[in-house]
């Protein structure tokens, strides 16, 4: 291809939010209005939350006001002190939940081929202050959820999953929320499935799920009593609304993204240097983030300078997970946070690109996309 291809008129992002037929959601609000209930376990909190243990397969489920909230006070539950073993190829709130939890985040490095916890290197940083691991289920790829549980046993400590990138993910048909003690899912609205701020908590301990409740209605039991010390994480029912009626086009926006995606992995992988991120057969794929991988030395280009040149065709992708949170000011003084120790995560950070995914971009946007890529790099 020696012709310049046109590009897009518009800006194209990495996502843009799945937004349902407004009547529906105006619909949904008329009852909510009806109830003149606003928050505070509603009925859309209730169904919402229902519906979402069916979809996630949980024995038990808590909605939250967002994922990161989710997840701080998962940590407490959990009772995660000392030393919590984590991956620095992550989303910050990932480690800033240990850091307001007073834990000491221990970065692990990643492997090559999951891009997750690599379990062996995991073992190596437990120490007798390490109370549990926070994996993150990278672009809906799993966590080594077996080795983790062997971990779990040998050293009696708990396992908390970061699933934001994988409502949707399964393993052999096994649901993603199935592993470990807990399991946080992110209904931002960048992720697939949104309530546009949203988040929750799967497990199927009934005593962490108690706590959970609690702690997101500031510790209240009743009237007269607050156990523990709690804070605000109630989701609401404007949020909640969203949600249901997001769920009702889950499944549509889905298959729509896998036909974006089919685009992408037929069209990107004989371009050299250039490997699409591929999850193993067994995975269901939650569809969240579609990642190529640059290997400079055999494209002839950076990833670095790929992603500036599409932004020429109105293509801005994004650098999920660069610089990694270990790099950060606030954390690159931890003695596991120096590069060395990294060295997976550290070069991966240097190569991986996602690509704009949603359902609208359809086939055809796919294919621009594509023809912007091969063009930069023929060019080389
Ligand atoms: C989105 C995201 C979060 C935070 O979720 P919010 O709902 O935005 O608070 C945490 N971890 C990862 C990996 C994420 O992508």
């Amino acid at each position: 291809m020696n012709q310049k291809p046109d590009g897009f008129d518009n800006p194209v992002y990495v996502t843009r939010p799945m937004l349902p037929p407004l009547e529906e959601y105006t619909a949904q609000l008329a009852e909510v209005w009806q109830s003149a209930w606003l928050t505070n376990s509603g009925a859309k909190h209730n169904a919402l939350e229902s519906a979402l243990a069916d979809k996630l397969g949980a024995a038990y489920f808590s909605l939250f006001n967002n994922g990161t909230s989710a997840l701080l006070m998962a940590c407490q539950a959990m009772e995660f002190t000392g030393e919590v073993i984590t991956t620095p190829f992550t989303f910050p709130a990932t480690t800033h939940v240990l850091h307001w939890n007073g834990v000491t985040p221990v970065f692990c490095d990643i492997d090559e081929e999951t891009l997750t916890i690599d379990p062996a290197a995991a073992e190596k940083l437990i120490t007798p202050r390490t109370t549990g691991i926070l994996g993150v289920h990278v672009y809906g790829m799993p966590c080594d959820v077996k080795a983790i549980d062997a971990l779990r046993s040998r050293h009696g400590i708990k396992v908390l999953y970061d699933a934001a990138h994988a409502f949707g993910t399964e393993i052999d048909g096994v649901p993603i929320a199935k592993f470990g003690d807990a399991t946080m899912f992110s209904f931002h609205a960048t992720k697939l499935f949104h309530s546009a701020e949203g988040g929750g908590l799967a497990t199927a301990d009934r005593e962490l799920k108690c706590s959970f409740d609690l702690l997101k209605n500031f510790g209240i039991r009743n009237e007269t009593e607050v156990v523990m010390p709690g804070i605000n994480g109630k989701m609401n029912e404007v949020q909640a609304a969203l949600g249901l009626v997001n769920l009702s086009h889950y499944d549509a926006e889905h298959a729509a993204r896998q036909r974006v995606a089919q685009v992408y992995l037929e069209r990107l992988d004989d371009i050299p240097g250039i490997k699409c991120f591929r999850l193993p057969a067994n995975v269901r794929s939650s569809m969240q983030y579609f990642i190529i991988r640059v290997n400079s030395q055999r494209s002839g280009i950076t990833r670095d300078e790929l992603y500036e040149r599409l932004k020429t065709f109105n293509v801005f992708t994004r650098r999920y997970f660069y610089p990694l949170c270990s790099e950060h000011e606030c954390y690159r003084t931890l003695s596991s946070a120096a590069p060395e120790r990294l060295p997976v995560a550290t070069r991966v950070s240097r190569e991986v690109l996602a690509l704009p995914l949603y359902g609208g971009l359809g086939s055809d946007g796919a294919n621009k996309v594509v023809d912007a890529i091969r063009y930069i790099c023929n060019g080389k």
